[in-house]
């Protein structure tokens, strides 16, 4: 079966055929790094992780690329609030932005280009426009004559008339047509600046975008990314110039956008102060239900957050959890099956119904609510077998090697939607408070080279708490192991002795249903 993605440039949904056989150039639009990333940042890093991991588990090597945009105003406006070098700003929000890509399991791209570091490319693609005739020199300033491009517009549908009504110049500005934008900006007084031909200045916000995915993909690669509010200007303003530098078309074959992540019904942005920090997000709730949240919805519908959403998304990952682990714990129980039983055909027969509704659905556009409706349909025909085994009614070995396989196919589904699946997931209030528990708890309690483990791989500390009780156990030291499992019910944690071993699960919350399915809306 082949992908289909709605191409904002054509206004279609359209097969996607990439430009070298085998693999596919990917240039996504990523933060400027000048404050904290929101919900609505996040929202399109995931959009464009999963179509990477779908493209990827599709048979393409797959070249991600993504751009921090660390040359900019608001940058530049911080900076000189806050009395600090510029790229000190950008080097504390690059790295937050990081960790919190790293926690939602977003993978990193293979390129991460930033503006300052690729100012020779720029100035050079500045320079061959102004000699074509596409850019003029104004006071210092270089802009982009959009009546030079026939096709302006042709991304976002606008009209240049319209803009020319609708476009303001500011003072200081000398541009000849209001729509023209800037390619290079003269240097103001304590601004970053680089030396060109036009005099000391910076480059402009769009042409960074143009000259690091031409340096790194190519032209006419196959897929632009980024939210909805950057088609115009952003991404109509890459393409003018874009095209009118190499004298050809496309630029990119296919424009996809993300819609947008709402609070109350307005988009969450900066300006209107209605966003919830990605830092702030995660230490309230788990990392794996932002993460279900943002993929429940279609990617091209906008996306109300509130409590309800993400307590949702929580009961739906824990209920994928809770059937890999009892799953789990009926393999564990026999030896091979050897599937002549008719549970273990069901399941195979659920499995190949699961994964054709499962590919259909992504392979239109992306529809990852469609797709999470085949992995709960898999899971309940998982579920309802392993009950049976638990309660007698047919033997461990007759469900096999069906079950192993819907369990792989189980794995595999949610790997390409990224739902992490972690054994038990915390939040990072949680995890914080685990941690201050183990970094004051005495060798007694936790053996000094253990808790100097647990404080340095923090991400574990569940685990590895997990194993400090079981040590203290085996030493006969109660007092300790039943300290740890108190510290775990604390957190909402319970910690049973299965025969398995020790196995952790979370307090359900009151009152709770599981979810009919990855619901949309
Ligand atoms: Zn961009």
């Amino acid at each position: 079966m082949a992908l289909r993605l709605h191409n904002t440039l054509t206004k279609k949904v359209e097969e996607f055929v990439s430009r070298d056989a085998g693999k596919a150039a990917l240039y996504v639009c990523g933060l400027t790094v000048y404050d904290h990333a929101h919900l609505g940042h996040m929202r399109a890093a995931i959009v464009f992780d999963v179509l990477r991991r779908y493209l990827e588990w599709k048979g393409l090597q797959v070249t991600h690329v993504q751009n921090f945009t660390d040359v900019d105003d608001r940058i530049i406006q911080r900076a000189q609030n806050e009395g600090v070098p510029f790229d000190e700003v950008t080097e504390k929000y690059i790295t937050e932005y990081r960790q919190a890509l790293e926690a939602l399991n977003v993978l990193p791209p293979h390129v991460e280009p930033r503006a300052s570091r690729h100012i020779p490319d720029m100035i050079e693609m500045i320079a061959r426009l102004v000699e074509q005739g596409y850019a003029y020199y104004a006071e210092g300033d270089v802009y982009f004559d959009v009546t030079k491009r026939p096709g302006y517009g042709k991304l976002s549908g606008r009209v240049l008339e319209d803009l020319r009504a609708g476009a303001r110049v500011e003072p200081g500005e000398f541009k000849r047509h209001p729509a023209d934008f800037a390619l290079w900006k003269r240097a103001k007084p304590g601004e970053p600046n680089w030396e060109s031909p036009w005099g000391r200045g910076r480059p402009g916000w769009h042409i960074e975008c143009s000259a690091m995915s031409l340096k790194y993909l190519g032209m006419g690669f196959d897929i632009h990314g980024g939210g909805d509010d950057l088609i115009f200007p952003h991404h109509e303003n890459e393409i003018a110039q874009s095209e009118s530098y190499v004298g050809r078309e496309p630029f990119a074959r296919y424009w996809i956008h993300n819609a947008m992540v709402m609070v109350r019904g307005e988009k969450m942005s900066k300006s209107l102060h209605n966003y919830f920090a990605i830092t702030d997000a995660l230490r309230v709730y788990p990392a794996d239900a932002i993460r279900y949240a943002l993929v429940s919805v279609h990617y091209r519908k906008p996306i109300e957050v509130d409590e309800e959403r993400f307590t949702d998304a929580a009961r739906a990952v824990e209920r994928l959890r809770t059937a890999l682990t009892s799953v789990d714990a009926v393999i564990a129980s026999t030896e091979r099956g050897d599937g002549s039983g008719p549970a273990s055909q069901q399941l195979d027969a659920a499995v190949q119904r699961s994964r054709r509704v499962f590919e259909a659905a992504m392979d239109d556009d992306l529809n990852t609510a469609g797709a999470l409706a085949a992995i709960f349909d898999l899971v309940t025909e998982m579920n309802r077998f392993a009950d049976e085994v638990q309660r007698g009614q047919i033997p461990a070995a007759q469900v096999l090697p069906g079950m192993s396989n819907a369990r792989e196919t189980l794995k595999e589904f949610t790997g390409i939607l990224g739902i992490i699946m972690a054994p038990i997931s915390i939040d990072e209030k949680t995890k914080e408070s685990l941690l201050a528990f183990v970094a004051s708890a005495g060798d007694e309690l936790v053996p000094g080279p253990l808790r100097e483990r647990i404080l340095h791989e923090k991400e574990r500390v569940v685990e590895l708490m997990v194993e400090a009780r079981e040590k203290a156990r085996v030493k006969r030291n109660y007092a300790a192991a039943d300290q740890i499992r108190n510290e775990f019910a604390k957190a909402g944690l319970i910690l049973e002795d299965s025969p398995s071993g020790p196995r952790l699960r979370k307090v359900p919350p009151i009152g709770s249903n599981a979810p009919a399915g990855g619901g949309d809306g």
